[in-house]
């Protein structure tokens, strides 16, 4: 179901008047966390200001050792739908187990999976009837036909409505947190219908290659992206200031993306 042989026209994913696909770049950004009310407030107003359509934020994170902070649950859903209402953006969280998938979904438009869990077999096949888009992470070790398989549980489950995000894989390079495959856009466009997301912010791991990867991913024919930013990075409550954009530095790119590709 996710081959192009299968169905050759691009799949447009349409939530409200935002078309994934349709040829317009969307941008996702927010924090890697949500934190507090008046922190996603703040970042959902700057996404909105800055041109943006999707808000994210992770309520649950997963966390590479068990004493990291790990979100803060079922609040944090809470607090982002509110923000996303207030500014008119989606917002798009992560959900990391099937227990899990029913309330993210009363609170997110659009269901992220992890780059850990895209071969979470269960959860997959409990997303196939969520009634939400999903935004599927590529393992950080999934070779592309793995990729598309783990869309497949999905669709198969009757969910059409996926997006691949390329996010980054593990290589012998430790100078960028993960190595952003940029072949992986091109190459799952033309194998795939479904439209391609790039993640420069874990792709990279570094904030200051955050905006030439951005614009090499849309270079690459990416559909949308999805962008770490923060008002106080050095703050934030996982390790992923590092890699956040300042608001301004958010603005900045998504003023050069106009240049490039209209956005929705
Ligand atoms: C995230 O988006 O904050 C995240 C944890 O991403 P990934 O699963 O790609 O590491
Ligand atoms: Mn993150």
């Amino acid at each position: 179901l996710a081959s192009r042989d299968f169905h050759p026209e691009n799949t447009v994913i349409t939530i409200g008047d935002v078309k994934i696909g349709g040829g317009d770049l969307v941008v996702m950004g927010g924090p890697c966390a949500v934190e507090s009310p008046a922190q996603i407030d703040e970042i959902a107003s700057l996404v909105k200001a800055a041109g943006g359509q999707v808000l994210r934020g992770g309520a649950f994170k997963p966390r590479t050792g068990p004493y990291s902070f790990q979100g803060i649950g079922v609040e944090g859903l809470a607090m982002m739908a509110e923000a996303g209402k207030k500014y008119g953006l989606l917002t798009i969280t992560e959900v990391m187990t099937p227990e899990y998938v029913d309330v993210c979904a009363e609170y997110a438009d659009i269901l992220q999976v992890g780059t850990r869990n895209m071969q979470n077999f269960d959860l997959l096949r409990k997303l196939g009837d969520s009634g939400k888009p999903v935004l599927l992470k590529r393992g950080f070790s999934a070779t592309y036909d793995e990729f598309l398989n783990a869309a497949e549980y999905i669709l198969a489950g009757g969910n059409p409505n996926v997006m691949l995000c390329e996010r980054g894989i593990r290589t012998f390079e430790t100078y960028t947190r993960n190595t952003l495959d940029l072949a992986a856009i091109p190459v799952l466009h033309s194998l795939s219908h479904l439209p391609v997301i790039a993640d420069p912010s874990h792709g990279t791991g570094r904030r200051e290659l955050v905006e030439p990867m951005t614009k090499a991913s849309v270079a690459a024919g990416a559909d949308g992206l999805i962008i770490e930013m923060h008002t106080d990075p050095d703050n934030s409550m996982t390790g992923d200031g590092v890699q956040s954009l300042f608001p301004e530095q958010f603005a900045a790119l998504l003023r050069d993306l106009e240049k490039l590709s209209p956005l929705v």
